[in-house]
């Protein structure tokens, strides 16, 4: 199990599944082979396959354990969610669920649910098919939703019916806020005593980052602030799903200084073993990776 400890609180990794069906070179439109191939020596095997091109990315939770609450960060895919758009997101069959109560949590024991922000690939186990609805998955938690990420999807999911994201809101987020499990906070909010939620746009426009602290640690939960593991060195590279690229560059530049600045343990929401780390300052004007025990 992939556990680690920030003062009182312990980080546990739920894995979903590994998605291997992004192109390096198309998932970051800045990129070049020559600089990709500059860093095959770590790169390879991990987090990018050079037998196909395509960079591996973990889509995975993360389990926060305050000793007084139980906390999921981003819900991943799911089960049975029709996502014609993504073949590697459609119709999942995975024992994430007994993955978390392997890892300490049953569904019923969960307090909070926090969402980064809302694609498909973070809101899909907020709930489940029973029957032929979909129901909330954690029925004692309340959903933590950003108000400005909510507002966009919200505008939005009338138009694009057949968007993988779309789809991902109409199942996955609007039967919690019909069940009346939401609590759509602010740009600023403080939850369980020992998180608060900052606003970080680019990637979508109310993407947060949500920001732990216990006995004077610091982790940051970045959600898709940052997809691979080469962003922190380069962190002018926005992927090509990034709604507000010059933004999103911005965001995960000033994200990653405040980590460096804190020492806190960066918790991405899809990088592959060790999953985690700290960020020290780089050369070049990037930042420098350093893996977490
Ligand atoms: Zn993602």
């Amino acid at each position: 199990m992939i556990r680690f400890r920030i003062g009182h609180v312990t980080a546990t990794l739920i894995q979903e599944t590994v998605d291997k069906s992004f192109d390096f070179l198309k998932f970051f439109p800045q990129a070049d082979a020559e600089l990709r191939d500059e860093n095959l020596s770590w790169m390879a095997p991990g987090h990018y396959d050079p037998a196909t091109g395509r960079m591996l990315l973990s889509m995975h939770s993360w389990l926060l354990d305050t000793g007084r609450h139980k906390i999921l960060i981003d819900g991943c895919v799911g089960n049975d969610k029709d996502r014609p758009g993504r073949p590697d997101w459609c119709n999942l069959q995975t024992p994430f669920l007994d993955r978390l109560a392997l890892a300490g949590a049953t569904p019923e024991q969960i307090d909070y649910v926090l969402c980064t922000h809302l694609h498909a690939d973070h809101v899909g186990w907020n709930t489940r098919l029973i029957g032929d609805r979909w129901v909330p998955t954690f029925r004692n938690a309340k959903y933590v939703f950003s108000k400005t990420e909510n507002d966009y999807w919200a505008a939005r999911y009338a138009a694009d019916a057949k968007n993988h994201h779309i789809l991902g809101y109409v199942d996955s987020v609007l039967p919690v806020i019909e069940a009346g499990q939401a609590m759509i906070v602010d740009d600023y909010a403080e939850i369980a005593d020992c998180l608060s939620i900052e606003p970080a746009p680019g990637h979508t426009p109310g993407h947060v980052a949500i920001w732990l602290k216990s006995k004077e640690e610091y982790a940051v939960m970045t959600g898709d602030i940052l997809h691979h593991p080469i962003q922190v060195k380069y962190p002018q590279w926005s992927c090509f799903g990034c709604i507000d690229q010059t933004l999103s560059a911005r965001t995960r530049r000033s994200v990653l200084e405040a980590t460096c600045e804190r020492r806190a343990l960066l918790l991405p929401g899809h990088f592959m073993a060790p999953h985690a780390g700290y960020v020290d300052e780089g050369v070049g004007g990037g930042f420098a990776l350093r893996w977490a025990e």
